[in-house]
């Protein structure tokens, strides 16, 4: 298959990183396949890719919004026609099943038309003074030069998640993709070039985290920063952000869970365990790494899921009778299945899977079994901590008190689920579960990009990607107020109103 070269996109140019060193991006069904060789930026990059955008900045904020909106709508009519060729790079470059990155590629193309039709709305509130011949307003105004740091899970959705809004607002960007998905990066950058944005507007640098990423979120260039990724690196950047009063949005990691309830549907259950726990390999941050089961359903529940995952196709994703692709990388591998041990010493039941899977083609890749841990225990690490893989651990649960109480109880909250036909409990979830999201008899994942998303917890500030009231308008944009007097009268007459 083809391989690609990922340049740096600085000042509307594709160029090498000054150093001229690359890096390769690899198949990770396919180790043996280099998907794509990948400059390697230093710190000279990243200064060149800044002041590129804050030489654009000026020109871009006064640039009309619905101008701007033109532009996203024309990328959205791009990325439609290239719908297909993204999706199967994202299958080639971080392994996940074409439908799945089909997936990933139409909510880029509803958020670039979302985020189109916001170039018409950006408005602000005109509202009556208390003084004669005064009014008053407060505007949306850009912030300034974003640095957009993103994960490698969805990769061309959460880059657009950041970047249209951020582009709508009128914000310049510095755009920092993760090295796993380099190309997949490079390929949606060239399609806001075919569509038009003014050179300088949208930069895009390659290259490591540790190295250039920590550099451009404290660059004195870059006057806010959105990340989305780990707790671990997330807190850290607001650490650095922190002490230098700069603006940052984290979404981070999180240990989702779903309830079921002993008046569940089970075959609703069952397939929203299976596809929220080891849809994209148990690789989004919305997995459903855990699953609390009623007592009087929790042997039937656990019988027909472990069916369930047994008889899930494992294989490269392009592959129509594919099910679950690999793991991203070789870390990853080797994390999860340690994860695994983990769970066997504190004592979990392995239910199914546990291992790598090699069988056939898939000894080439990064593959692991779909598993399940029975008889977990809440506090145990596997219930716990963010594994991000293939692994689910099931806790039963005596009613839907303490399977809240369950849900509530780790560091993270971003998205939960239950399943029951008793609406007097869907209520209580809907009140009690301490979650940015909650399902109600569907699974975890499978957000919509006209509301909020986000979590809470160590998942994140609240609720600042996609749409809606307290969305992304509102982290890519502030408010500037205006009051205009017009009375020519002294301020000091005015006081006494
Ligand atoms: P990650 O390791 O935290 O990396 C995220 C991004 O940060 C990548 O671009 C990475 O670059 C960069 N980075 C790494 N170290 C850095 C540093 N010291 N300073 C600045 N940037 C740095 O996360 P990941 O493995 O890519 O993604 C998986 C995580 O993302 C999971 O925890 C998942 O839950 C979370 N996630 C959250 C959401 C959400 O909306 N809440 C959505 C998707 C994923 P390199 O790749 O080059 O290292």
């Amino acid at each position: 298959m083809k391989m690609e070269h990922a340049k740096n996109y600085i000042n509307g140019e594709w160029v090498d990183s000054e150093s001229g060193k690359t890096f390769q991006s690899i198949n990770p069904a396919n180790k043996e396949e280099v998907v794509g060789v990948v400059s390697k930026s230093g710190r000279e990059d990243i200064d060149r890719a800044v002041q590129a955008a804050r030489e654009a900045y000026d020109k871009w904020r006064l640039t009309p919004a619905p101008r701007r909106g033109e532009i996203l709508f024309k990328a959205a009519e791009i990325l439609k026609n290239k719908k297909e060729i993204l999706g199967r790079l994202e299958t080639r470059e971080m392994g996940k099943v074409l439908m799945e990155g089909l997936g990933d590629v139409q909510e880029a193309i509803d958020m670039a038309y979302y985020m189109a039709g916001e170039g018409r709305r950006f408005s602000g509130e005109t509202v009556p003074s208390e003084l004669p011949d005064k009014d008053m307003k407060s505007l949306r105004v850009p912030i300034g030069v974003f640095a957009l740091i993103t994960p490698w899970n969805f990769p061309i959705a959460i880059p657009a998640w950041k970047i249209f809004p951020a582009l709508i607002c009128g914000n310049t960007i510095v755009f920092k993709p993760s090295s796993e998905v380099s190309v997949c990066a490079a390929k949606f950058v060239e399609i806001l070039e075919e569509a038009g944005i003014p050179k300088g507007v949208l930069n895009l640098v390659h290259g490591s985290g540790g190295e250039v990423g920590e550099y451009l979120a404290g660059h004195p260039g870059i006057d806010a920063v959105s990340f989305t990724g780990s707790f671990e690196i997330g807190s850290r950047l607001e650490g650095i952000c922190g002490n230098i009063h700069r603006p940052v949005v984290t979404e981070m990691g999180g240990k989702n869970v779903i309830l079921v309830m002993e008046d569940a549907n089970l075959d609703l259950a069952i397939e929203g365990a299976v596809w929220g726990g080891f849809g994209t390999s148990g690789q989004r941050c919305t997995a459903a790494s855990r699953v609390t089961v009623h007592k009087k359903v929790y042997d039937t529940f656990m019988e027909r899921f472990q069916t369930a995952a047994s008889q899930l196709r494992l294989g490269d994703g392009l592959k129509k009778e594919t099910d679950m692709g690999p793991v991203v990388n070789e870390t990853q591998f080797h994390k999860i299945l340690n994860y695994i041990d983990i769970g066997k010493d504190e004592g979990a039941r392995l239910i199914v899977g546990g291992k790598a899977h090699r069988e056939g083609e898939c000894a080439k890749g990064y593959f692991i079994q779909p598993t399940i841990f029975g008889d977990v225990a809440p506090k145990m690490r596997i219930a716990q901590e963010e594994i991000f893989g293939p692994v689910v651990s099931v806790i039963r649960a005596e009613d839907v008190e303490e399977a809240i109480r369950i849900a509530n109880g780790t560091p993270f909250g971003l998205s939960s689920a239950i399943y029951t036909q008793d609406v007097n409990k869907t209520a209580i979830a809907e009140r009690d579960l301490d979650f940015g999201i909650v399902y109600i008899n569907a699974s975890t994942i499978g957000a919509e990009i006209h509301l909020p998303f986000g979590g809470i917890k160590r998942s994140g500030y609240g609720r600042k990607e996609a749409g809606g009231r307290g969305g992304a308008l509102d982290t890519y944009s502030r408010w500037k107020v205006i009051y205009r007097d017009f009375s020519g009268r002294l301020q000091k007459a005015q006081i006494d109103k």
